[in-house]
């Protein structure tokens, strides 16, 4: 790091994104056919821990992997367009790229994060409070008032995370960024739920974009990364920086199969979130659902918020049966299609049961306050055929004929 870089030239840069791409041609078409050494249509996947020197001081764009690499160069590039962010920084995980954004935080600092963020999120925040790395409050974003009482406490950083998880609950991000940006604070929001496809937080006003490029960015299950996109050039400056210094940055074959992935990111949550809208009204009309969080039904209380603030509803459904904890484990033990299984936003159809997998960690009394009941379940719908999704929820529902079911 530090050393003199040959710049690229405008034709290069031209090359590489030229500024009038839509969004959906950059995923497909940023790097392509750029090879300066045998003209790969694919950028190359390069392994290398190291990179000559030119000569005596004189480094050529990369000198060590750790720093900076070209495969993952590329990926952050694209990532950056794709949010409107000045530049990014691409991690070994979602949670990296988390623990990189509160890296900027001192000890008297306060963060203030949704009281129903990402269980991994809210595990490291509490765990660097009570090291004493600076100080958290978690808060009900959607609550003005609740909101209001923490921001006069002057927190260096906001943390968002909108569709939430697993109850997709909406928050107006540039009405909170509004008000951060009034007393001072700083604004990141979680965009893993949505994509750039679906939510662009830095048009709405936000410094940092976090990612968890596990899920819809890498879109196939088969690579666990993370990403930050910063709005201001001295902040990916010092990101990056401090992702050196603790060798946090991700993997040079990692980043070249999250580019894969990406190249297909619109047309899959696209086609997701239909087979989701229709999976959503389905369970709706259905007599064994207590409820649907899903922001893409006009009975989700954050339906019209999100109307204005996304681009499209995700592909992101969870319900509450109407039942007991045993008719849950029915339920999913005769669903076929649907994998149990944490995580979210690849091409095959996931069910989680939140209670025992991915909020086990929170604990009963946080999961109440959160509105996580024990018979909530939670679907990332994937790109099977609509129909063969549907028949597989019924034969799920099929398995409960018989049990009492509650009242709806
Ligand atoms: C999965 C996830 C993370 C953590 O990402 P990993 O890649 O699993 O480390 C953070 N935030 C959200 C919203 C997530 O869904």
């Amino acid at each position: 790091m530090g050393r003199r870089r040959p710049a690229r030239t405008a034709r290069e840069k031209d090359r590489i994104m030229p500024q009038h791409w839509a969004p959906r041609t950059v995923a497909a078409a940023n790097g392509i056919a750029t090879d300066p050494a045998f003209g790969a249509v694919a950028p190359p996947v390069y392994l290398s821990s190291t990179f000559t020197f030119e000569g005596f001081d004189r480094a050529r764009r990369y000198d060590y992997s750790r720093s900076g690499n070209p495969s993952r160069g590329v990926l952050a590039d694209t990532l950056a367009a794709l949010e409107g962010g000045a530049g990014a920084v691409v991690v070994s995980s979602g949670m990296a790229a988390v623990d990189l954004v509160l890296s900027l935080l001192r000890p008297d600092d306060l963060v203030v994060a949704p009281h129903d963020c990402y269980s991994g999120t809210r595990r490291l925040l509490a765990a660097r409070r009570e090291r004493g790395h600076f100080d958290v409050g978690f808060v009900d974003q959607g609550d003005d008032a609740a909101l209001a009482g923490a921001l006069e406490r002057v927190p260096a950083l906001v943390l968002i995370e909108s569709p939430s998880n697993p109850l997709l609950r909406v928050v107006d991000i540039s009405a909170i960024v509004a008000r951060a940006h009034a007393v001072g604070s700083r604004v990141a929001v979680d965009n893993t739920f949505l994509s750039p496809a679906l939510q662009q937080p830095i048009a709405l006003g936000a410094d940092l974009v976090i990612h968890s490029t596990t899920k819809y960015l890498n879109g196939h299950s088969d690579v666990v990364g993370g990403a930050v996109i910063a709005a201001a050039a001295a902040d990916v400056e010092t990101l990056a920086a401090w992702a050196n210094v603790t060798g946090v940055t991700g993997a040079p074959f990692d980043a070249y199969l999250t580019l894969r992935g990406l190249r297909t990111l619109f047309p899959r949550i696209e086609a997701q979130q239909r087979t989701a809208a229709t999976l959503a009204a389905f369970l709706e009309a259905h007599p064994r659902v207590r409820a649907v969080h899903y922001p893409g039904l006009a009975s989700h209380p954050g339906h019209a918020l999100a109307k204005a603030q996304q681009a499209g509803f995700g592909a992101m459904v969870s319900f509450d049966l109407a039942g007991d904890v045993d008719d849950v484990a029915r339920f999913v033990a005769a669903l076929r299609l649907f994998t149990l299984a944490e995580s979210l936003g690849g091409v095959e159809s996931l069910v989680a049961h939140p209670a025992t997998m991915t909020h086990v960690g929170m604990g009963p009394e946080a999961r109440r306050l959160a509105g996580i009941g024990d018979t909530l379940l939670r679907l990332s719908v994937g790109l099977e055929a609509e129909a063969d999704l549907v028949r597989d929820l019924e034969q799920g529902f099929a398995a409960l004929a018989g049990t009492a079911g509650g009242a709806r």
